[in-house]
């Protein structure tokens, strides 16, 4: 089910949180659309001839795209790999450029998905994170795709801000339940070193992030969403039954996907490979045919490794015969015994041969994929 990544790495400003590769301009937009493309082309056998099943447009900001950049990049990406006739392809997009123009045009092309940054309907909590959207703009912003006839939508939320408290997240999840919108992703915000966030936290400008509100406002979520009817697929990615990111899901079950773009990341099972994440580098490379990535050639252990940290955290979980199977016994031998220290603290559940993250587990995630690892 091979999938297409393409990174714009251009954004109105920088909020304060981020540790994504962009850059608060849009200069060398036409010349990254057109990199992008020669990219696309260059890597023609990389799916082994299997159509696209997918094409995820991430950033950055893609809506920073007109919708000809958008219909040319997809025309190459159909024209280079094939595109299987139900594929899902998604446009993330931020509040403050959904407006009707924009969104009635991108409804005649053949994008059937939008992912929107709205993360909070707060202006307070949008200030704190530096968004350039307002809450108003967050609600027109559904509205509008919902009235364009964008029924695949997904929106994403942040919590755990100093800025707000447990009432004030459940108002917020209750007005993204409102738009009856069949996916929704939320994520604690975390401090990454470098960022402005972590500059002002450091100055004492900004309060420190507190863990307990970080579990408290996950398990609030959990409840409500559940309480909807929204499965937990994955820790921090909540749908309808069914309507999952096929795109992101297809990273998580370890399929082929090409990232193009400077930053973007590729990985077919055996090699990952990441692009520089620099633009003028990129596109120096791309014009003059040069490498501009990095890969590495995963080892077994890697490819074990890779498979638990990615299945530990959906909810189809680890399986045990899978693992004998691809691995073989030594692999499956050292997962079960590595196994029975979290499930006696109760962090996994076991489902016949799958071992599945437990509520608490799933605040401790990572740390749990590590102690089974092999190394
Ligand atoms: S819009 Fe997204 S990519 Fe751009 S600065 Fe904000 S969080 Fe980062």
């Amino acid at each position: 089910m091979p999938g297409l990544y393409i990174h714009i790495p251009f954004c109105r400003q920088k909020c304060h949180y981020c540790n994504f590769f962009s850059i608060a301009s849009k200069k060398y937009i036409n010349e990254i659309v057109q990199a992008i493309q020669t990219e696309v082309r260059s890597n023609s056998g990389f799916f082994n001839g299997s159509p696209l099943n997918t094409i995820y447009f991430g950033g950055g900001t893609p809506s920073l795209l007109s919708i000809n950049q958008i219909n040319e990049i997809i025309d190459t990406a159909i024209a280079t790999f094939g595109i299987d006739p139900n594929a899902e392809i998604t446009v993330e997009a931020n509040p403050d450029d959904l407006i009707n123009s924009w969104l009635q045009a991108l409804s005649q092309t053949v994008v059937n998905r939008l992912s929107i940054g709205v993360q909070s309907f707060r202006n307070e909590d949008l200030t704190y994170l530096n968004r350039v959207h307002s809450a108003n703009q967050a609600e027109s912003a559904i509205q509008n795709a919902l009235k364009y006839g964008f029924k695949n939508i997904s929106i994403d939320l942040i919590y755990a801000m100093p800025t707000l408290d447990n009432e004030q997240w459940i108002e917020n999840i209750n007005r993204a339940l409102s738009y009856n919108i069949p996916h929704i992703s939320a994520y604690a915000l975390t401090v990454e070193p470098g960022t402005a966030l972590d500059l002002f936290i450091k100055k004492g400008k900004y309060k420190q992030v507190e863990e307990e509100k970080v579990a408290e406002q996950f398990q609030i979520i959990m409840t409500s969403m559940a309480k909807s009817g929204y499965e937990h697929y994955e820790i921090s990615n909540f749908a309808l039954p069914d309507r999952y990111s096929r795109h992101n899901k297809s990273y998580w079950s370890g399929e082929s996907y090409l990232g193009c773009g400077p930053s973007a990341h590729s990985y077919n099972g055996f090699i990952r490979r990441w692009n520089v994440s620099n633009i003028s580098n990129y596109l120096k490379a791309v014009r003059e045919g040069t490498t501009y990535y990095e890969l590495e050639e995963l080892t077994k252990n890697q490819q074990f490794n890779e498979y638990i940290m990615t299945a530990l955290r959906t909810m189809w979980g680890v399986d045990t015969e899978f693992v004998k199977k691809l691995f073989g016994n030594d692999f499956a031998t050292h997962l079960n015994n590595q196994l029975k220290k979290p499930l006696e603290l109760g962090l996994i559940l076991q489902k016949n041969q799958k071992f599945i993250l437990s509520d608490q587990g799933k605040l401790f995630a990572d740390g749990i994929a590590a102690e089974l690892f092999i190394s």
